[in-house]
């Protein structure tokens, strides 16, 4: 892998010369969504186990985000943020099972305005019926499911995906697919084409080898998927973008699963970005976070990403290396789902946190409001997050104690009623 230092500008100009936002030259719109996929088991960012041979074909083929973090690691939530562009205290989806509040335009409703066919097809429970608010500006969205179903197999999202790409889609089209696997449970799924001979036979923990299995069980169907798009010639003509909505613990910690701590692996989402006019087989080392990638996509398309965005456009720095200003990353997690039932939806929304967090350079702090701990990490000496510096008496920590306090005032859906205040 080499730097982005990279391509000039061919795509913007030629939706200039095709006067503006053509139909037939804009090239469609595909996110691929593969829930709790850690970045570091994907062989495209130097996972030695090669159970991604599909995800690593459209990785080599466009640019990977070595350092791309969640806002917050739940799926429902951290979609929210995907598609708007903006905090928790913005969409209201601070857990999973609640509603998008109103007011906040999706990417499927801006893309559809501009004149995109909108499509997706999503397999998590706090998506099924409309749950999410998320459907907002597809014209399709297969979200059924049953009240006891947790997830669909990827199988069945895979067929769903097909049956709607055969069903007289026409281009420019905003797809949007979301695979369960690899999230808990961490099954052992039946070897595809793709796995590795001897995946499971090794000494690893159970849920090491499990997780890879889902991992590479999810490829397999992305593999099916991608050709689908392929043979119909619309993969060549399409921003490609697959990512993870957050990463997962696999027993570091002793903690395996996500959704109640803040450490890297949990935070880590696997983002990888590929289209025409885009740099191939490069790799971005700078911070970069969930709220830039509605914006960077809709700045692709050539397209203002409208004020309230929160994120920024990544193409510059994508293109021609340019620096990317760092900027405090504010993020949180909420332990329990909130169900359909009267009024707990309005209670939900405002409850407070498990644990919040802010990045601001290589420093990382997170306070756990169960626990009432503190913790600081230096990200660039101590990536494995296992020496807390924090000390109450540095000025310096409680400096950035009470900005991570500011910005869960400003950032958190529970920020203005909950008083949090720097008692260490
Ligand atoms: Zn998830």
């Amino acid at each position: 892998m080499k730097q982005v230092r990279e391509c000039g500008f061919g795509l913007m100009a030629m939706f200039l010369l095709a006067g503006g936002l053509g139909a037939k030259t804009l090239p469609n719109v595909i996110i691929i969504s593969v829930d709790a996929m850690r970045p570091d088991h994907i062989s495209a960012f130097g996972y030695p186990r090669p159970i991604t041979p599909n995800i690593d074909r459209v990785a080599k083929s466009g640019v990977i985000f070595l350092d791309a973090t969640t806002t917050i690691p739940l799926t429902n939530p951290a979609q929210a943020t995907l598609f708007t562009s903006r905090s928790i205290s913005q969409t209201g989806v601070n857990r999973n099972g609640i509603t998008l509040l109103p007011g906040n335009r999706t990417l499927a409703e801006i893309l559809k305005e501009k004149g995109y066919h909108t499509s997706a097809v999503v397999s998590c429970w706090a998506a099924y019926h409309g749950r999410s608010g998320l459907q907002r500006g597809f014209e399709h969205y297969q979200d059924s499911g049953t009240g006891l179903m947790l997830e669909l197999d990827a199988g069945v999202v895979t067929q769903r995906a097909l049956k709607l790409l055969g069903s007289g889609i026409e281009e420019p089209f905003f797809l949007f697919v979301d695979y369960s696997e690899p999230h808990q449970p961490h099954d052992l799924y039946p070897a595809m084409g793709n796995q590795e001979p001897g995946l499971v036979d090794d000494d690893r923990p159970a849920v090491q080898k499990n997780y890879d299995s889902e991992i590479a069980y999810a490829d397999y169907w992305i593999g099916v998927l991608l050709s689908e798009l392929e043979a119909r010639g619309w993969l060549q003509n399409s921003l490609v973008i697959i990512m993870s909505d957050h990463g997962e613990g696999l027993g570091e910690k002793n903690y395996v699963g996500h959704g109640r701590k803040l450490y890297e692996h949990i935070l880590r989402n696997s983002l990888t970005i590929s289209g025409p006019e885009l740099p191939k087989g490069t790799a971005v080392q700078a911070p970069v976070n969930m709220l830039d990638v509605a914006p960077t996509i809709l700045s692709y398309l050539g397209v203002k990403p409208p004020a309230e965005m929160e994120g920024r456009n990544l193409l510059p720095h994508i293109k021609t290396g340019s620096a990317l200003e760092p900027e405090p990353m504010y993020y949180e997690t909420n332990s329990t789902a909130v169900l359909d039932l009267p009024g707990l939806k309005k209670i939900g929304r405002t409850t407070p946190p498990t644990a919040i967090g802010l990045r601001v350079g290589d420093l990382k702090i997170v306070y756990d409001l169960k626990e009432n701990t503190w913790e600081i990490y230096d990200l660039a000496e101590d990536p494995g997050e296992n020496h807390n510096l924090f000390n109450p008496e540095d000025p310096d920590h409680r400096k950035l104690a009470e900005e991570l306090l500011e910005n869960f005032r400003a950032k958190s859906a529970a920020g203005k009623s909950l008083k949090l205040k720097f008692r260490p």
